[in-house]
């Protein structure tokens, strides 16, 4: 981590949440700028991050779950890390009474992301209990932890709803209660009003829509994040703002991602290697035809 920040640092200029709030609404310019996002709140942002970004003085956003970090709760993809993949696809397909040939973890992932998170949830715990596996103890930061963070001034907190759902699959209600309640809880915890959010999974119109962006410009938030990988510019909607995933790869593939941009995700569908979205994209088009 360290050596992509200094990697990061020799490029760009690091910039606050407050100067990408100015960029997006009041015009101000930002030349070679970069943000750092943190999803999830993983005890690794206070144990690994945190000393680093101190070092170096690096202002960073986290996005965290209310839920996760006052009952010491895991999202569901915490939840099956290091579960045996195959089994899990078969008792999901049992249960769901599909027919389809395991094929890998990337569509285990596609079938669980078309669940609505309560159904997920359940799936998830009747599998462990069938399995006699004990739930996992806490992967993420606690409230003190979380303070601290915010203490330090180079850390800025922002929302990450309270159970990492793909917002698409919910109904109203549940979706107003992932992001305003959660919004609500979290301003409550940190003593200050949020006015940053970042979407599960993070994919514009296969993860959220126009629905979600609404909900959070009513909820009094500036900035929403999503995965769409390309640089940020003056044209992005500020409740879509695009990111670029460093946290898996070595310094060169991440430097190729860099350097590639947007560009990078037509290699990447030329090499054929984003799975679990191209099944993804079936299963929506397989729900439409029924
Ligand atoms: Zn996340």
């Amino acid at each position: 981590m360290e050596r992509i920040l200094i990697l990061l640092k020799s490029h760009y200029h690091f910039v606050s949440l407050s100067d990408l709030e100015d960029f997006y609404y009041h015009g101000t310019d930002l030349r070679n700028a970069c943000h750092i996002t943190v999803d999830d709140g993983d005890i690794s942002v206070y144990t690994h991050l945190f000393p680093i970004i101190k070092k170096y003085q690096i202002p960073i956003s986290i996005y965290v779950s209310p839920l996760c970090v006052r009952e010491g709760k895991n999202f569901w993809f915490q939840e099956i890390s290091g579960y045996d993949f195959q089994k899990f696809f078969e008792y999901y397909s049992k249960i769901y009474d599909h027919s389809m040939q395991y094929e890998g973890k990337h569509q285990l992932y596609a079938v669980l992301k078309h669940l609505p998170i309560e159904e997920l949830i359940k799936l998830i715990d009747s599998f462990r209990l069938s399995q006699g596996i004990k739930p996992k103890p806490r992967m993420g930061i606690n409230l003190e932890q979380l303070l601290e963070l915010k203490a330090s001034g180079l850390v800025e907190i922002g929302a990450h709803t309270y159970n990492h759902p793909i917002l698409a699959n919910e109904d109203n209600s549940t979706v107003i209660y992932e992001i305003s309640s959660c919004i609500l809880e979290l301003e409550e915890m940190i003593g200050e009003k949020v006015k940053w959010f970042a979407y599960p999974n993070g994919i514009p119109s296969l993860d959220f829509s126009k629905r979600e962006m609404e909900i959070l410009r009513e909820s009094g938030v500036k900035l929403a994040f999503s995965t769409e990988n390309k640089r940020f510019s003056k044209s992005d909607d500020p409740l879509s703002v695009p990111r670029t995933g460093i946290s898996k790869g070595n310094i060169p593939f991440i430097f190729a991602k860099l350097f590639f941009g947007s560009r990078w995700d037509i290699l990447k569908g030329l090499f054929n290697s984003n799975k679990e979205s191209e099944f993804r994209k079936k299963m929506v088009s397989l729900q439409k035809s029924n």
